[in-house]
């Protein structure tokens, strides 16, 4: 089977990127492991755990499997990117969280695409990976040809940007392998710049990625990952963030005119919404406003964390009362980053 095929196939299930590379181990699974020694994982348990050898042969999840074909559907839409939001009562939260949980979307193009293959080739093996199996995706998104791997650790397609969510079906067919892109980072640093906690930082690796992200400053394993306090050294740096952060993906050149999804599902429906309407939703709310969108992941309770601390970062006077309300929650990480943002209100 070709990678024009497999391409055209993926097309026609929703996926703007596609290609195949051999279900073999690759050497990038060495520098994951040292990435995780390296503690760069944060508390994130799921990359660490048993499932951290499970990623290093592709074979462990299917073991009859000759390729992976790797997909890649687009999220972005026209909205400004958060280094342009004019807005200071807004929260930002991050561009793969607007619309519906990609998870689902993916697995449903997912499963059209074994459906077409089946209809073409017959019976065979697969299995479909969208974050839930252990997969290193970006590497073999890379070996596929979906793009090369940026400094700021995305996968940056040439024509299209780098707002993919990315999807993997392990399959026992043959496929012809594709060339990876070369990396056309060349000597930019702008993510590097621009990064608010400085957690794109060098490897020092002789051979592998010169650049890794240490989850343990990253705003976005902060704000959806970390269950318990934000570390206060590095609260007024997230800014107006309450889920995930877009930074290093907003001020970089191949993004600049990044293509944008037709998807229905993926419309904007939490697109830089209103601090204070945020600050006074209850869990009930909260647990309907985001039931089929992937920030229910940060819970109540953290999601809540976070609008506090937004909130003190915007030192604004009219953030008193929501914030006064929020100190006396019954939830105590709520009410301690609620007292920490009226102290920022007193340092206005
Ligand atoms: S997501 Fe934000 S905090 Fe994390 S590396 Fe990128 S710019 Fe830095
Ligand atoms: S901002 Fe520059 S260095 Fe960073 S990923 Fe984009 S091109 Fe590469």
């Amino acid at each position: 089977m070709t990678p024009a095929l497999i391409q055209e196939f993926a097309r026609q299930c929703g996926f703007e990127l596609a290609g195949a590379t051999p279900a073999l181990p690759i050497e990038e699974a060495g520098y994951y492991r040292q990435w995780i020694a390296a503690g760069y994982a944060g508390e994130m348990r799921y990359l660490t755990d048993h499932r951290a050898d499970v990623r290093a042969d592709p074979r462990k999840l299917l073991p009859s499997a000759k390729s992976v074909i790797c997909v890649g559907k687009l999220y972005n839409g026209p909205e400004p990117y958060s280094t342009r939001l004019d807005g200071k009562d807004l929260a930002w939260i991050s561009r793969y969280a607007w619309g519906e949980d990609y998870h689902d979307v993916l697995r449903r193009g997912l499963e059209r695409l074994v459906e077409k293959l089946g209809e073409h080739a017959g019976p065979f093996d697969w299995k479909i990976c969208v974050d839930t199996a252990p997969l290193l995706e970006r590497a073999y998104a890379r070996r596929a040809g979906l793009g090369w791997i940026g400094k700021n650790t995305c996968l940056i397609n040439q024509e299209m940007g780098s707002w993919f969510f990315l999807g993997e079906l392990l399959v026992s067919l043959e496929i012809s392998p594709a060339s990876p892109p070369p990396d056309r980072c060349g000597t930019c640093t702008r993510c590097i710049d621009a990064c608010p906690t400085a957690a794109i930082i060098p490897t020092g690796l002789e051979e592998g990625p010169a650049w890794a992200i240490d989850s343990g400053l990253c705003i976005a394993y902060f704000t959806i990952e970390l269950r318990g306090p934000i570390p206060e050294t590095v609260r007024g740096q997230i800014g107006n963030h309450v889920f995930g952060c877009d930074i290093c993906q907003d001020v970089c050149p191949w993004n600049t005119r990044a293509a944008v999804t037709s998807e229905p599902a993926f419309a904007p429906e939490h697109f830089a919404p209103d601090l204070e309407k945020l600050a006074q939703i209850s869990a009930d709310e909260f647990r309907e406003i985001f039931r089929l969108s992937p920030i229910k992941r940060a819970r109540y309770s953290g999601f809540l964390r976070n609008v506090a601390v937004a909130m003190g970062n915007q030192r604004a006077e009219r953030f008193r009362e929501p914030l006064e309300k929020m100190a006396q929650s019954s939830e105590t990480i709520v009410a301690e980053h609620a007292r920490w943002a009226l102290t920022q209100l007193e340092s206005k």
